[in-house]
């Protein structure tokens, strides 16, 4: 497709000035100027469907949030060392869905990135087990602070893990058999466990991201956290649930992703969507485990739970719930996966679709018998796509897994046009 000149010249400008560590979507790269619900538009003016936002949950531009955000700010924007209500009525809000212990008994506490609140559930699971060892999967990623960039080896061979960081394979439901699924997970972190023990001073925590986004979008089986939980605890760990990509909804109306698996966490970390855009995340901690530090540490962070960051949170958290989101995102999740093995009827290389909620994944593989991944094809569609106007991405090792994740306002109609351009540009690529 065409590109401007003065597109281009800006692209040039963008390297010079914020470096090679930028990258941007797609070979034609999109000039983005307005969003409004599931589209964005360019600089003409023209729409395109987004179909992998996952940060506005409610839709971009939601005006209540937008409102709630310009309100705030014309009033007061101070951080969390002033008795304020909005920070406990949220914290009221959103605490009894948390289930078990932490609905119980346990705390919020505000970070403004999923990164800094996976880094703050760390140091508390260290202080709290006197141990170092942490256990994440093998192609996560769990932010980009130093201490998470060290637990995510989704960044590439280049980037070091921490020094007592293991990895366990993905528990990958396309190659490995349901039935055997459980056991050989559990037999994988029992093995990390040891290691840690024999070479460090054990485990700390166990830390995963419920639909294994990074990894390639495994949604199941839903029994397999809680006995790895059960494990972790039982060799005196902390199991954090991370819910930076599978919680608020994403993955359907059990609103957070470990309620899916019926786990019980000690931590939950959560961002992206929390204030639709606007910088606010979270950790939420049992009392029992935060309790020592919070004694022994002094802990402050400037932005986090800020007034308007907070309005933002609880104006979105409000919708989600009001407009019945998180079982739209099942409904149109299941109409989106239903359209896609219907085309892999027709299209063999489409090896398998999953996912939960809105959170869907379509293996392109180069044949269905040998399973070989086709990261080219994957390309092909994802860049094809966005010549339609319709807008997704690709993820996974082999980057061969379509990764299909709209704002949870998507309807079955958005994902009519969705299948319909799929449908077309595999008819093409067929040739
Ligand atoms: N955890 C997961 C599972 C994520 O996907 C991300 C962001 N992609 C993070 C943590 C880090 O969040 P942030 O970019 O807000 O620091």
């Amino acid at each position: 497709a065409e590109r401007d000149g003065e597109t281009g010249d800006m692209i040039a400008r963008r390297m010079r000035l914020l470096g090679p560590a930028y990258r941007l979507f797609y070979e034609n790269p999109l000039r983005i100027e307005r969003g409004s619900g599931v589209f964005l538009y360019d600089q003409n003016g023209e729409e395109y469907l987004d179909a992998y936002n996952n940060v506005v949950g409610v839709g971009h531009a939601h005006p209540r949030v937008v409102e709630a955000i310009a309100a705030q700010a014309a009033r007061l924007c101070t951080h969390t060392r002033y008795v304020q209500e909005p920070i406990l009525r949220y914290a009221e809000a959103i605490l009894p869905g948390f289930g078990g212990q932490l609905a119980a008994d346990g705390h919020i506490m505000f970070t403004c990135t999923g990164s800094e609140a996976n880094d703050l559930a760390l140091r508390i699971a260290q202080h709290r087990t006197g141990r170092n060892g942490v256990i994440i999967t093998s192609e996560a990623y769990h932010g980009n602070s130093f201490l998470t960039a060290g637990l995510s080896p989704s960044l590439g061979r280049r980037s070091p893990l921490g020094q007592w960081v293991r990895q366990v394979p993905t528990p990958d439901s396309y190659r490995i058999p349901r039935d055997t699924m459980v056991p050989w997970f559990l037999e994988q972190v029992e093995r990390q466990i040891d290691d840690l023990e024999r070479h460090g001073n054990g485990l700390a925590a166990f830390i995963c991201d419920s639909i294994f986004s990074s990894d390639g979008i495994y949604d199941a089986p839903a029994d397999l956290l809680a006995p790895v939980a059960d494990l972790v605890r039982r060799r005196g760990g902390v199991f954090i649930a991370d819910e930076v990509q599978a919680g608020f909804g994403r993955t359907g109306r059990a609103f957070w992703g470990y309620r899916r698996h019926g786990v019980d966490p000690d931590m939950v970390t959560m961002g992206k969507p929390m204030g639709n855009g606007f910088p606010v995340a979270a950790l939420v901690v049992r009392s029992d485990i935060v309790a020592g530090f919070g004694r022994d540490i002094r802990y402050f962070n400037t932005f986090g739970g800020n007034a308007v960051a907070i309005a933002a949170a609880q104006a979105t958290l409000d919708i989600l719930r009001e407009e019945k989101l998180p079982e739209n995102a099942d409904r149109v999740g299941d109409y989106i996966r239903a359209g896609f093995a219907r085309l892999q009827g027709r299209f063999p290389v489409i090896g398998d679709i999953r996912g939960v909620g809105l959170y869907v994944g379509v293996e392109m593989v180069t044949d269905p018998v040998s399973r070989e991944p086709d990261g080219a094809l994957a390309a092909r569609i994802v860049n094809g796509l966005r010549d339609r106007h319709v807008l997704i991405s690709a993820t996974g090792v082999h980057a061969n897994i379509l990764k299909i994740r709209p704002p949870l306002v998507f309807t079955t109609g958005d994902a009519d046009r969705l299948l319909l351009h799929a449908e077309a540009l595999l008819e093409e690529l067929a040739g």
